[in-house]
């Protein structure tokens, strides 16, 4: 997905297959977010009015920055997306929701971790949407859902708490938390009713709050992380360049696997055809090309005495069939990998967040106890009993070792 070395430290350099899977992510999140709202997709200019940024973020030394000698202009190359944003929705009267997507570049300092920890962040998936106060809260709640749904869909398991370890953004802040493949907690997104100090510069009515949504490719990162085999990434069926590979052992192609590959991406799914080509073992080369780039399923075609064949991953298997499988038996087949991608992800998620104790049931009382950091309060609210002394409370996601991102 991202070539073996950076450009410069913190700059990773983005190959074509990893490129068409940030598109699908960005898909799959605005899909998400269509059942209660209507989005709309940007990308902002690079260089942002410093004047503006500086209006609402201060005199951050986190950004880069340049001067337009014509102009006398000074600009930031864009370190964040809402104060364009909010900008672009006032121009037009809108309340959004605006959906920018593009790159981030901030100063770095301390070591680089490719997806994790960059200084050119992308891609990056910002939302802004103006909403009036009284409906701020249950908007909020309506994008961590879509969060979630995006995140499960892509095999990693996820839970949202409300915090206050950062609060100068936001109040309430919401972070979607999953794992990584040790069990350590890892931030995936993070939501905000944005904090008062923020409109500054802004003649924005006063009921109206603004909600900032993000996450970045490090989603990407962790799915990579978890789903792999010997043969390569084993991508999510949602962001997988190509979901159906057809491995065709033959010398060419014939009507029926062609008319058959019609419907196929008819009905949606992202379908390539592999030659098996001439040479020994050329059905087993041509699977393990299509595996590389992270195929989930294989439907082989042709070849001696099996006429048709479904390659599954997680784990790897080959089934013989009787004839070419319709649609709706490849959606199965795809739904089924991708709960099989979940599964093994929740299993890390359980052993590190749930069985160590991060994820607890804690009462007022024994979250006041400073033997038990309250990281952040699971949302929406679930009721638990106290682990500690048993009287009625809520969960918690308790961290000893403090912040993480
Ligand atoms: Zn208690």
């Amino acid at each position: 997905m991202i070539a073996p070395s950076p450009y410069a430290k913190g700059i990773p350099v983005w190959r074509e297959h990893g490129m068409a899977s940030a598109g699908r992510l960005i898909e799959l999140f605005v899909s998400t977010l269509r059942p209660f709202c209507d989005p709309t997709v940007v990308e902002h200019s690079f260089l942002t009015p410093a004047a503006e940024y500086r209006a609402v973020f201060g005199d951050y030394a986190n950004v880069y920055g340049i001067r337009d000698e014509a102009g006398g202009r000074h600009a930031v190359f864009r370190p964040d997306n809402m104060v364009q944003n909010v900008a672009w929705l006032e121009a037009r009267r809108e309340y959004g929701p605006l959906v920018a997507v593009g790159g981030l570049l901030r100063t770095l300092r301390g070591p680089a971790a490719p997806l994790f920890r960059d200084r050119y962040m992308w891609p990056a998936v910002q939302v802004t949407h103006l909403v009036a106060r009284k409906r701020a809260l249950e908007t909020l709640d309506a994008y961590q859902h879509a969060l979630e749904d995006c995140f499960t869909a892509l095999g990693l398991p996820v839970v949202s708490v409300r915090t206050r370890a950062l609060t100068s953004y936001g109040d309430p802040c919401y972070l979607a938390v999953s794992c990584l493949p040790d069990g350590r907690p890892t931030v995936l997104a993070t939501s905000y009713v944005m904090a008062a100090q923020y409109r500054r510069g802004r003649a924005l009515a006063e009921d109206l709050e603004i909600l900032d949504i993000g996450f970045t490719g490090k989603v990407i990162a962790l799915v990579a992380q978890h789903h792999w085999d010997t043969r390569g990434l084993r991508l999510p069926s949602a962001i997988a360049p190509v979901s159906l590979g057809v491995v065709l052992d033959g010398p060419e192609e014939s009507a029926a696997v062609r008319g058959w590959l019609v419907r196929q991406r008819a009905e949606g799914l992202r379908a390539a055809l592999m030659p098996a080509g001439e040479r020994r073992y050329r059905r087993a080369r041509a699977e393990r090309r299509l595996h590389r780039r992270g195929t989930p399923l294989i439907v082989t075609c042709g070849g001696g005495r099996e006429p048709y064949g479904i390659v599954r991953r997680a784990p790897l298997a080959w089934q013989q069939m009787p004839s070419l499988p319709a649609p709706e038996q490849i959606h199965a087949e795809l739904a089924g990998y991708d709960q099989r991608l979940l599964e093994n992800a929740r299993s890390r998620f359980e052993e590190g967040l749930e069985r160590s104790g991060m994820l607890t049931g804690l009462c007022p009382s024994c979250a006041d106890d400073p033997k038990n950091p309250v990281f952040g309060w699971v949302t929406p609210t679930s009721l638990r009993r106290c682990t500690h002394c048993g009287q009625p409370g809520k969960r918690a996601l308790v961290s000893a070792t403090g912040r993480f991102y």
